[in-house]
C-alpha cells in the first residue's frame, strides 16, 4: 500500500461517514466504516467517535491477522472476521436506517424486487439474528451472512453492506432504505417518502 492510496482510501471513509450522517442513515456515535487494503491492513472507525465528523487521522489500522486494536471500533472484530471470509469484499459500512429498522420491527426484511437499484445492487439480503453488539457471536454472524448476501439486516440493531469500496458499501445501505421505505409506504398510505 502506497501512502497515497492509505490517504486517499482514508479521507474517502472520512467522506462517507459525513454522508451517513447527512442522510440520517446513523446518528450520535452510531455506525462504524471499513477498507481493506491488498497488504492486509485494514483501516476502521474509532470507538465511540461521531462518525459524521471524523478527520483523516482518527481512523484506526488494523492487521487482518491480528485482533482489532483497543482504539478501533466496537465492531472492528466484526469487520475483520467478514474480510477474513469474505477475500472480495473490501470496505464495509455498517449503520442503522430507520425505515429498515422500522420494517424489520414488522418482522419483514426489505424485497429486493421492489426496486431496479435492489435487484441490481442487493439482489440477495440476509438477516443476522438479534445477538450483543460487539460479540464475537456477532462477528461468526455477520461473516456467514456476507459470504451469501452483499447485504445483512442485524435484528433490532441495523445493517452491514459489503462492497468493492466504499462508495458501492454506502449504496447498498442507501438502496436498503429505500426499498423500507416504498415497503413501509405501502403498508400505511399515510407515510410520506
Ligand atoms: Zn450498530
Amino acid at each position: 500500500m502506497t501512502i497515497w492510496i492509505e490517504a486517499l482510501r482514508r479521507a474517502e471513509l472520512v467522506a462517507a461517514g459525513a454522508v451517513l450522517a447527512r442522510r440520517g442513515l446513523i446518528c450520535g456515535r452510531e455506525g462504524n466504516l471499513s477498507c481493506r487494503f491488498d497488504d492486509g491492513a485494514v483501516l476502521v472507525t474509532p470507538r465511540g467517535a461521531d462518525k459524521g465528523r471524523l478527520v483523516a487521522t482518527d481512523l484506526v489500522r488494523c492487521r487482518l491477522a491480528e485482533p482489532a486494536p483497543a482504539g478501533a471500533s466496537s465492531e472492528a472484530a466484526a469487520h475483520l472476521a467478514v474480510y477474513r471470509a469474505c477475500p472480495g469484499v473490501n470496505a464495509l459500512v455498517h449503520a442503522h436506517p430507520r425505515r429498515v429498522l422500522a420494517l424489520a420491527a414488522l418482522g419483514r426484511l426489505p424485497d429486493p424486487g421492489a426496486l431496479e437499484e435492489g435487484t441490481a445492487l442487493v439482489p440477495r439480503i440476509e438477516r443476522v439474528p438479534a445477538v450483543a453488539p460487539g460479540s464475537l457471536e456477532l462477528a461468526a454472524a455477520c461473516a456467514r451472512a456476507i459470504e451469501r448476501a452483499p447485504a445483512a439486516v442485524l435484528a433490532r440493531h441495523g445493517v452491514l453492506c459489503a462492497g468493492d469500496d466504499v462508495w458501492r458499501a454506502l449504496e447498498r445501505v442507501e438502496v436498503l432504505e429505500s426499498l423500507a421505505a416504498v415497503a413501509l409506504a405501502a403498508v400505511d398510505r399515510t407515510v410520506t417518502i
